[in-house]
């Protein structure tokens, strides 16, 4: 069968990876020179301990086997390195363990910590006020700009799957894509992964299924002393009231409620803070959430500022060097983990992975192939 896919983010390439290992001839097609849309854009995190028990949760686990699985045999830097997150607060510890109360009857892999036992996994945190933390196994670690603009090429070599960046697709029918150059390619298929972009192919479907985008601000940190490790993923009180696993959590609403109150400047910017390090001992640091409208082009100094005023609450680096900064947009649905449609015959279309598209999209591909 002949597949063409849009959009070389990891959606896409997760898309294009199941269709060639089925035996499809597979060819994407990619706007931009190479890869610069949220899936370049994000911490790194592949964090199924965000999703919510039961078939998101299941989806986030296979996809995180998939991401070793494709890592390994192209070789491509990527760490099962887990995740912790960190209580300074009565409620936050109050939170963590409520949730591990019940996480092993949901599905997740994750133990309550003392303080002398973070100490022992990681360096990177202050130990004055520390209470404890949860820390969960299955959180992976990948470099993104890397990864994705990597995993092309081994596609190509490993399974012939054809690349053609730099070239805007116009309109998709069934019979297959009509190129900005004006070239038609022909598929049986095709499957649009066009990320935050719902101008272009099917904005009515988009608009009408109430899809937001929400800009995060980022930065990263130079490797902070030779050799420095933080040891996992790390994030802190903040990240409790984000992630949708925590909402089992009874607790949760006195921690919502304090943060309300005492810094209601977290709540307007949607701001918590989490840090990932990547192979070349850089870590990045993020991040605040703005929707639709209040999207602008240009960055905040003062959300950045928040942001860092947070984490240097908890997080303990020999150095702070800022080497870079940026934002991205995701696409997000305010119900559901994606948002999947068909909105013509053999036309597949699939977006609004929010947040965890790096967690999520290998497992939705595989789920969607699989099922064909
Ligand atoms: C700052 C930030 C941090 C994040 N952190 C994490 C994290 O740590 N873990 C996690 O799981 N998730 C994270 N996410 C979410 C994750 O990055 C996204 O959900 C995911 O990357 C979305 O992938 P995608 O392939 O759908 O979109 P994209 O990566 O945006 O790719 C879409 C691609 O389609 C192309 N395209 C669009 N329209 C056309 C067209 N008409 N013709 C040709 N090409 C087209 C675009 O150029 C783009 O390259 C984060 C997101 C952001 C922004």
């Amino acid at each position: 069968m002949r597949v063409i896919v849009v959009g070389a983010g990891i959606l896409g390439l997760a898309h294009a990876w199941a269709a060639a290992k089925r035996g499809h001839s597979v060819t994407v097609i990619e706007r931009s020179a190479q890869a610069s849309g949220a899936s370049i854009r994000n911490f790194g995190m592949v964090w199924p301990i965000g999703q919510m028990p039961g078939e998101s949760l299941e989806i986030a686990l296979e996809s995180r086997a998939l991401w070793l699985e494709a890592t390994q045999a192209a070789g491509i830097w990527a760490n099962p390195c887990g995740s912790m997150h960190v209580a300074y607060r009565e409620d936050e510890w109050n939170v963590l363990q409520e949730f591990a109360a019940q996480s092993s009857q949901l599905g997740y892999q994750c133990e309550l910590l003392q303080p002398t036992e973070v100490l022992k996994r990681t360096q990177a945190v202050r130990s004055q006020g520390l209470l404890g933390a949860l820390f969960s196994h299955t959180e992976v670690c990948v470099n993104p700009p890397k990864t994705i603009r990597t995993l092309p090429g081994w596609l190509q070599e490993k399974y012939g799957v054809q690349f053609q960046f730099g070239t805007q697709v116009n309109s998709v029918d069934s019979s297959g894509v009509h190129l900005a150059t004006g070239v038609k390619l022909a598929a049986d298929v095709t499957v649009v992964c066009s990320g935050s972009d719902f101008e272009t192919l099917f904005p009515e479907i988009l608009q009408s299924a109430g899809m937001r985008k929400c800009k995060l601000q980022m930065f990263k940190v130079a490797l902070p002393a030779p050799g420095f490790r933080i040891g996992t993923h790390l994030a802190s009180g903040l990240t409790l009231r984000h992630y949708k696993n925590f909402q089992v959590c009874a607790s949760l609403n006195q921690l919502k409620a304090r943060i309300a109150a005492e810094t209601p400047e977290l709540d307007r910017y949607g701001i918590h803070v989490m840090a990932s390090q990547n192979d070349a001992g850089e870590i990045i640091l993020g991040d605040s959430h703005l929707y639709d409208d209040e999207i602008e082009p240009f960055d905040s100094d003062e959300i950045d500022a928040l942001i860092t005023r947070e984490l240097l609450r908890w997080l303990d680096l020999p150095q702070w060097k800022v080497v870079e900064r940026w934002h991205g947009i995701y696409a997000k649905l305010d119900s559901g983990f994606v948002f999947e449609y068909e909105p013509i015959r053999d036309v597949f279309a699939c977006t609004g992975l929010g947040g965890s598209g790096m967690t999520m999209s290998f497992g939705i591909a595989e789920r969607f192939w699989r099922s064909r």
